[in-house]
């Protein structure tokens, strides 16, 4: 069934909790990447435009000690969205208790208020880690702070906290909507039905580094897929799985049986490189030369091959959708991105056909090599867009109001 929007709700006068995903990257105060903090824009925008009261929660770092909340507050956070958003934005360093509660009593139409780090909540109190164990009671204390419950913070969908979850379960609880934000909308769009229902021919395309960290991706998607393309470190498994010469690569023995399992399974969509830009040793500076699908015994493949590129081009060529999980080789070392640019080009130059791009090092390469504008989503979660793509159910999507 489909989930509600947060335009599916009457805003206007209400208190809206929104669960964003200002999980940025900070030191010392100043925000490295504001992305997340502009990418919940339109959803914050949207409830103070239709006259609601914005209240966000969120979550930064991780808090362990009492040592860990100074650097960790979201006062910072608050300010740039003040800039971004052009206009005051209430910041309240609690996220419990009168102060907090004044705050949003005080709050007029189309005020923004952002609370305390959620995570403050993961020490000094009997229960533990109320945030991160999901706490009900602190669930139902956040729900009874507001009227309507958005969730847009798809980067946390994959854990069950009392800031996605509980609050989410105790709003329906009391009868009041937990809808999803603009982001999350999205990241269900794409990566939950593109995936779960696209349109053919659909071609996968899995790299990084190693083949256990992406079985569950392999298993979910094989059965979906008209082809997948295998790049990365964990090609050689699949390789040697072959019986392939894999020299120094990347290996993982004991998934061998399973590499082999999967190709059978695959029945031919599995597309393995056959050639490789091979490296004396994991540098940018080493020696390096093009081999077959064979790897010299003292060279390990980094890069998959021109001949491969081609290969890979020309079954993407006539895809209607196409995502794609895992860099083709160690694309952070320049001699070693080629492979990596050539198939996010191929990607961006395909202009009736859904793409999409999902996991944290894949993004990172889609946003250095300048193909991000082409591509029809690049997911913002890491882990969470990988259990999505594993087919799993997110708690943090499960838990939004059916339509
Ligand atoms: P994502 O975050 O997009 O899911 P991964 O984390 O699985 O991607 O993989 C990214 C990492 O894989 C990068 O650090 C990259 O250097 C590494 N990698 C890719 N190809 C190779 C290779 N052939 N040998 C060693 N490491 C590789
Ligand atoms: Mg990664």
């Amino acid at each position: 069934m489909a989930k509600l929007i947060v335009s599916d709700v009457d805003v206007k006068d209400k208190k809206v909790l929104v669960r964003v995903d200002f999980n940025v990257p900070i030191k010392d105060g100043v925000i490295g990447d504001d992305n997340r903090i502009v990418a919940a824009l339109p959803t914050i925008n949207y409830i103070i435009d239709n006259g609601g009261k914005a209240i966000l929660l969120s979550h930064l770092g991780r808090i362990k000690s009492d040592a860990d909340k100074k650097d960790l507050s979201l006062k910072p956070i608050a300010d740039r969205l003040s800039e971004l958003l052009k206009k005051p934005v209430t910041f309240v360093p609690e996220n419990e208790g009168k102060e907090v509660e004044d705050a949003i009593n005080n709050m007029q139409d189309g005020d923004v208020v952002v609370l305390e780090n959620t995570r403050f909540q993961d020490i000094d109190n009997d229960f533990g880690k109320r945030e991160s164990k999901n706490d009900p009671k602190l669930g139902e204390y956040w729900a009874s702070l507001g009227d309507v419950y958005v969730n847009d913070a798809f980067g946390t969908a994959h854990r069950s906290h009392a800031s996605n979850v509980g609050i989410a379960e105790a709003m329906k609880k009391a009868g009041k909507p937990a809808a999803a934000g603009f982001l999350m909308e999205k990241e269900i769009k794409f990566l939950g039905d593109a995936v779960a229902n696209p349109v053919h021919p659909f071609v996968t395309i899995l790299g990084g580094a190693k083949v256990s960290d992406k079985i569950d991706v392999i298993t979910n998607l094989i059965p979906k897929s008209d082809h997948i393309l295998i790049g990365g470190g964990m090609a050689y498994t699949f390789l040697a799985a072959q019986g392939h010469e894999i020299g120094k690569s990347l290996f993982e023995p004991d998934k061998v049986d399973l590499a082999k399992e999967l190709l059978e399974k695959a029945d031919g969509k599995i597309v393995l490189p056959v050639d490789n830009l091979a490296a004396t040793e994991f540098s940018n500076d080493a020696a390096r030369k093009v081999v077959g699908d064979d790897i010299p015994e003292n060279m390990m493949g980094l890069d998959i091959g021109p001949k491969t590129v081609e290969k890979f081009k020309d079954i993407l060529k006539d895809a209607k959708t196409v995502v794609w999980n895992g860099p083709m080789g160690a694309f952070e070392m320049p001699n070693f991105a080629e492979g990596t640019l050539e198939v996010g080009k191929a990607l961006a130059d395909l202009t009736d056909a859904t793409t999409i791009i999902g996991g944290g090092d894949s993004t990172a390469a889609a946003k250095q090599l300048g193909i991000a504008p082409k591509i029809t989503h690049i997911s913002t979660g890491g882990g969470a867009s990988l259990e999505y793509l594993e087919g799993k159910e997110l708690p943090g999507i499960a838990c939004i109001s059916d339509k």
